[in-house]
């Protein structure tokens, strides 16, 4: 297990329900690794802010994301701006016998730093691989190899993981007690996103 956590900072301090944090790397992990996109977001040159969904994975303390070469998300944080990037799992819908103590079991990350390009082609092909791999583990090595003119069409960006932390809802409504015989159903409705069968081509 690993029991290493992440620094409190002035950008990662949760001010709301802060019982609910995790600075845990184990826990950050875990969120990350279950997650098939990350949602980034940075300031463009004239201070206009952009949030984008993108494909995520993780090595070890490093995120990866990539795109096409010509793609402004990609230009602008190549050139080491600010980013926060964001996972969110949606676990139930919690039902409370009031409006006010509706909510939903979550778990979420936000990372703060700053991407670099991955230049060296044995390291620009492993985070390829764990992209994919992280999409359809083990595909990698089954697929037709990737060509040196695609490695250059793409560019792959490493995000340190050093500024992070998770915040996790988990459990039944809390309601007020003067509430609880108030007749209409009160409880947790499971959200799942489930993969369905493979529909071949
Ligand atoms: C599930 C998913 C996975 C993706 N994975 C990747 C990936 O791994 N790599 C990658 O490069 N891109 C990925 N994309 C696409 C990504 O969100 C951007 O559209 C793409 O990177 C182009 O970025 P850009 O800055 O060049 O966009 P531009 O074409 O410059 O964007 C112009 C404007 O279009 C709008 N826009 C752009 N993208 C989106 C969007 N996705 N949804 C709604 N509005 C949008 C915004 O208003 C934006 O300001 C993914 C999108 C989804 C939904």
């Amino acid at each position: 297990m690993n029991d290493k956590t992440f620094p409190k900072t002035e950008n990662t301090s949760l001010r709301r329900l802060p019982k609910r944090g995790s600075y845990d790397h184990a826990v950050v992990h875990a969120i990350i690794d279950e997650a098939m996109i990350a949602h980034v977001g940075f300031s463009g040159p004239d201070g206009q802010p952009f949030v984008l969904p993108t494909a995520v994975a993780r090595i070890g303390e490093t995120l990866i994301i990539h795109g096409s070469a010509i793609s402004r998300m990609m230009k602008t944080l190549a050139g080491g701006v600010p980013l926060c990037l964001s996972v969110t799992h949606v676990d139930g819908v919690v039902l409370a016998k009031s409006a006010f103590h509706h909510s939903m079991n979550y778990r979420s990350v936000t990372v703060f730093g700053r991407a670099r390009m991955i230049e060296d082609p044995a390291a620009k092909e492993a985070a390829l691989r764990a992209l994919t791999d992280h999409l359809a583990p083990g595909r990698w090595d089954l697929l037709r190899p990737v060509t040196a003119k695609e490695v250059k069409a793409t560019t792959v960006l490493e995000i340190p993981l050093v500024e992070a932390v998770a915040k996790v809802r988990s459990g039944p409504p809390v309601d007020d007690a003067e509430d609880l015989d108030w007749p209409v159903f009160a409880g947790v409705v499971p959200v799942k996103l489930v993969k369905g069968e493979p529909v071949p081509v």
